[in-house]
């Protein structure tokens, strides 16, 4: 049975060009433990063309 909430669908932003490049989800629970909860993550922009730091956002676009 899915715990209702518990999972997060986050978009993640390219730090350089602000490309929202990836759409993950996140485990909420888990994941608001450490830090401040915001989840960072080094990928691939494809507009940028190399990898970048990405940062999740809650905006989809
Ligand atoms: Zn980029």
């Amino acid at each position: 049975m899915a715990k209702k909430g518990a999972r997060e669908i986050v978009a993640m932003i390219c730090k350089e060009c602000k490309s929202q490049n990836y759409v993950t989800t996140r485990n909420k629970v888990n994941m608001d433990v450490k830090g401040n909860g915001k989840l960072e993550l080094n990928k691939h922009c494809q507009t940028c063309k190399k990898v970048t730091s990405h940062k999740e956002s809650s905006k989809l676009k």
